[in-house]
C-alpha cells in the first residue's frame, strides 16, 4: 500500500473583492466555504492535506490600508495585514522601537516563507505555537476588523479561544494590528526550541518583555507570554505581578520562572512531552529574563 503523503492542492475559486465591504458580505455569505487569503503559507498546506475543503479563497492582501506599515512617533506602529514578515524585520522603525516583534519574526521558518507570510495572518491561524504571537500580546497589540458591521478595535488578548479559534465572526476580516508606543526603555527577548534551527514549530516558546516603571515596588515592569503549552497562546499575569513586587534578582527570576512553568497546560504531541515541555518553560523563561535584564543594561 502506498501512502500519499501529500495529496493534490483540490480545486478552488480565487477571488480579488473591489472593497472591503464586498469581501466581508462575499465571506458572510459564504460562511464554512470560504476564507480570506493572505500570504497563504498556512492556508495551502492545509488544503493539500485535506484538512480544510474552501471552495473560495478571498485574497484581501490588496484592499484599504492592508499593505502598509506605518510608525508615528505619538501613536506607534501599524501593521497592516498584508505586511509581511521580512518588511517587518527590515524596517528601521521597528527595529528601533518594536525590536522583540522583529525578533519573533525572525524566528519563523525560512526568509523565503517570511517573504509570504504575515503577522496578522499568524494571529489569525490562531494556533497556541505562532511564533509572532507572544511578542504581538506584550506589545499590547490591537486589531482592526472589518465585519458587516464596519470596523471595530479587538484587543488581542482577547482575541483567542481556542486552538484555532478566534472572536471573529463570518465576515469578519482583520485589517491591521496597532501597537502603541512601547514604553521608555523597554525590550524584550523570545526564545524558540524547536526540534531543529529551521523551519520547525515551536516546542516551546517564551517571550519576555520588559521596562523601567517608577510605579512598580521592583522599579520594572515585565510580561511573559508563552506558545505551544497551552490551547491558546498564554501570558502569564501570576508572574508579571511576583517581577513587579519583588526586588529584581536571579532568585526572583527563578521564581517568575517557576511561576509561568506553574500556567501552563501543555499536550502531549509529536514534538515534544507535556513534562519536558514544562520543564522547558521553566528554563526558558529563567533565561529569557535574564536576558532581557542584560538588554535593560543592568547587569
Ligand atoms: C514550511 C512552513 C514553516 C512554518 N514555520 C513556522 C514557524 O516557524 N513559526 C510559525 O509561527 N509559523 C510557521 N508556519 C506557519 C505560517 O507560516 C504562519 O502561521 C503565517 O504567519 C500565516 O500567515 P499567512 O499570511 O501565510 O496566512 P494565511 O495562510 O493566508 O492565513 C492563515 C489563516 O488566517 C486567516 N486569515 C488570513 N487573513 C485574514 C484576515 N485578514 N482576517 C481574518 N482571517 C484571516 C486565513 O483564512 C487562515 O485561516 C510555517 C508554515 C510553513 C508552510
Amino acid at each position: 500500500m502506498t501512502i500519499d503523503a501529500h495529496p493534490e492542492l483540490p480545486e478552488f475559486d480565487y477571488l480579488r473583492p473591489a472593497t472591503l465591504m464586498e469581501a466581508s458580505q462575499f465571506l458572510a455569505q459564504h460562511s464554512g466555504e470560504a476564507r480570506p487569503l493572505l500570504g497563504g503559507t498556512d492556508i495551502f498546506v492545509r488544503m493539500r492535506d485535506g484538512l480544510w475543503h474552501d471552495k473560495y479563497l478571498v485574497d484581501v492582501k490588496h484592499l484599504d490600508g492592508s499593505d502598509a506599515l506605518v510608525f508615528d512617533p505619538q501613536e506607534g506602529l501599524t501593521l497592516g495585514a498584508a505586511v509581511n514578515m521580512n518588511r517587518v524585520i527590515a524596517s528601521a522603525e521597528v527595529q528601533q522601537h518594536y525590536q522583540l516583534l522583529a525578533e519573533a519574526c525572525r524566528s519563523v521558518a525560512s526568509y523565503q516563507l517570511r517573504t509570504r507570510a504575515t503577522v496578522v495572518g499568524n494571529i489569525c491561524n490562531a494556533s497556541p505555537a505562532g511564533d509572532t504571537i507572544g511578542a504581538c500580546l506584550a506589545l499590547k497589540g490591537v486589531l482592526t476588523v472589518h465585519g458587516l458591521g464596519g470596523f471595530r478595535q479587538v484587543p488581542l488578548a482577547t482575541f483567542f479561544l481556542g486552538p484555532g479559534k478566534t472572536i471573529l465572526e463570518a465576515g469578519d476580516i482583520v485589517t491591521a494590528i496597532h501597537f502603541p508606543r512601547p514604553p521608555h526603555g523597554a525590550t524584550g527577548t523570545y526564545l524558540k526550541l524547536g526540534r531543529n534551527k529551521l523551519s520547525d514549530l515551536s516546542i516551546v516558546g517564551v517571550t519576555v518583555y520588559g521596562y523601567p516603571d517608577a510605579s512598580a515596588a521592583s522599579g520594572y515592569r515585565f510580561c511573559i507570554a508563552l506558545a505551544s503549552v497551552a490551547p491558546v497562546p498564554l501570558l502569564v499575569p501570576s508572574a508579571a505581578e511576583h517581577l513587579a513586587s519583588k526586588p529584581t534578582t536571579p532568585k526572583t527570576f527563578k521564581q517568575a520562572a517557576h511561576l509561568a512553568q506553574e500556567a501552563c497546560s501543555p499536550i502531549d504531541d509529536v514534538r515534544g512531552g507535556a513534562r519536558y515541555r514544562k520543564a522547558m518553560v521553566r528554563n526558558l523563561t529563567e533565561k529569557a529574563l535574564g536576558i532581557t535584564w542584560e538588554r535593560l543594561g543592568q547587569v
